[in-house]
C-alpha cells in the first residue's frame, strides 16, 4: 500500500532551507524583506509549539553581489569568497532581526565541510546547535563561503541541509525554492508534466525524472535535492521540496499545498543508530557497573561515574564498545572523550571531572543519541 503525506505539524524538529533565489530578488538585487518577515512569521508559529527549528540559509554571495554592486556573470573564487564575507554580515543581521521580532534570539553557525565529515568536529558543531535548541534559539546555518574553496565545500545548500539535518537527527528537512516538487518527466519536453506528491523511495527512475535544473542565484537545482533527499532518507530524516514563492511557504504545505513528499524508511533514531553500529570500527572498550547497564536500558546516557575500566587507543568522537564487568557487549557508541582523559575520570561524578581533567569535559561519555544498545 502505498504512504500517504505526512501533515508537517506532525514533526518535532525541523531544518528549513532557504535558497538564494527567495532570499534575494534577482533583478533589484535587492533582500525580499516582506516574505522574509512572513517565512519568520510560520517558523514562529511551528517555535512556539516546541518545535526545535533550525534554518539553513543561503544568499550570501547573492547579497554580497548586490552590495558590492558587482556585474552580473559568474564570479572567480576568490570573487565569490569575498562576495560571501560581506553578503554574510547582511544575512545574518536580517534572520537575527526578523526571528527577533517573534522573541526568537538567531544563532549564526558558518561550517565547512570537515565540520560535518570529521567525526570530532562532527560532535564539536552538533553539541554547539545542541546547546543552541536548548536555549530555545533557532540557529541559522551557512557554508562558510569566505574559506571554503572547490575541493572542500559542499557546494551547494541542499547537501549541506540534508547534511545538517542527519547530525542533528531531525526528523523533516524543508527545500524551499523555486522549485515546487519533483515533476514526474524533465521540464520543458512540451508534454504535460504531473507533480508527484510522495516518493517512497529514491529510485533510479525517480533520479532518471530529476533532470537539470537551476537559477541564475543558486546552486542547486533538482539533482542536488534529490542528492539531499538520499542522504536525509536513508539516515532517517524526511523531505519535504516545496515553492518559497509564495507568502507562507510553511502554512502552505500544512494547508495541503503543491509539494514533494520524499519519505524514510526508518525512524530516525533507528537509522542514525544503524550507522553507529555498522559503519564504524570500534577503536576500544569501556566497562561499566551494574547500576550504568541498567540506566543505559532505561536509555539514559553513559557517565563517567559508571565506568569500571577502559581499553584501547580511541580519540574523541571515535566509536567504542561497551561492556559489563563480565565481558558482555551492552552496546556501541561514540566516545566523547580520548582513552587518556577517559581513564582519568573513571568512576568520577561529573562535578569532578572538571577538576581532574582541568577544562570543563562533556557530562556525557558516551550520549544517548550517540549509543547503540544490544552490540552491533
Ligand atoms: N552558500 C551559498 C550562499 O550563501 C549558497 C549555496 C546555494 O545556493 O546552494 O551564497
Amino acid at each position: 500500500m502505498s504512504r500517504s503525506a505526512p501533515a508537517l505539524t506532525d514533526f518535532r524538529r525541523i531544518v528549513v532551507k532557504v535558497g538564494s533565489s527567495l532570499l534575494v530578488d534577482s533583478g533589484a538585487g535587492k533582500l525580499r524583506e516582506s516574505w522574509l518577515a512572513a517565512l519568520c512569521e510560520d517558523i514562529a508559529d511551528l517555535h512556539k509549539d516546541k518545535r526545535d527549528i533550525l534554518v539553513v540559509s543561503s544568499g550570501a554571495i547573492a547579497l554580497g553581489r548586490s552590495v558590492l554592486k558587482l556585474p552580473r556573470g559568474p564570479l572567480k573564487l576568490e570573487e565569490s569568497q569575498a562576495a560571501a564575507a560581506v553578503g554574510q554580515i547582511a544575512l545574518a543581521r536580517i534572520w537575527a532581526e526578523m526571528l527577533g521580532r517573534h522573541g526568537i534570539t538567531a544563532g549564526q553557525i558558518l561550517v565547512t565541510l570537515g565540520d560535518t565529515e570529521e567525526r570530532r568536529r562532527y560532535l564539536n558543531a552538533r553539541e554547539t546547535i545542541d546547546k543552541l535548541l536548548e536555549w530555545r534559539s533557532v540557529p541559522v546555518i551557512n557554508e562558510n563561503d569566505t574559506v571554503a574553496t572547490t575541493e572542500i565545500r559542499y557546494g551547494d545548500n541542499d547537501r549541506l541541509g540534508a547534511r545538517v539535518a542527519t547530525m542533528m537527527s531531525a526528523d523533516l528537512l524543508v527545500l524551499l525554492s523555486d522549485i515546487d516538487g519533483l515533476y514526474d518527466a524533465p521540464p520543458g519536453e512540451g508534454r504535460k508534466v504531473n507533480l508527484i506528491p510522495v516518493v517512497e523511495r529514491i529510485t533510479p527512475q525517480i533520479e532518471g525524472v530529476a533532470g537539470a535544473s537551476g537559477s541564475e542565484l543558486s546552486r542547486g537545482g533538482m539533482q542536488t535535492k534529490i542528492e539531499a533527499g538520499k542522504i536525509a532518507t536513508s539516515a532517517g530524516t524526511h523531505m519535504v521540496i516545496a515553492s518559497g514563492k509564495t507568502e507562507h511557504p510553511l502554512r502552505a504545505i500544512i494547508a495541503g499545498g503543491r509539494c514533494t513528499w520524499f519519505l524514510t524508511p526508518a525512524n530516525p533514531v533507528t537509522a542514525r543508530k544503524k550507522w553507529i553500529a555498522g559503519s564504524l570500527e570500534p577503536r576500544g572498550t569501556l566497562y561499566i557497573d551494574a547500576g550504568a547497564v541498567a540506566a543505559l536500558r532505561r536509555g539514559a546516557s553513559l557517565l563517567p561515574a559508571g565506568i569500571k575500566r577502559v581499553s584501547g587507543e580511541f580519540d574523541r568522537g571515535d566509536a567504542v564498545i561497551i561492556r559489563d564487568m563480565d565481558g558482555a557487549e551492552i552496546g556501541r557508541g561514540l566516545v566523547a572523550y580520548d582513552a587518556a582523559d577517559a581513564g582519568k575520570v573513571i568512576g568520577l561524578s561529573s562535578a569532578d571531572v572538571k577538576n581532574i581533567l582541568g577544562f570543563e569535559g562533556r557530562a556525557e561519555i558516551v550520549h544517548r543519541d550517540d549509543l547503540v544498545m544490544g552490540g552491533a
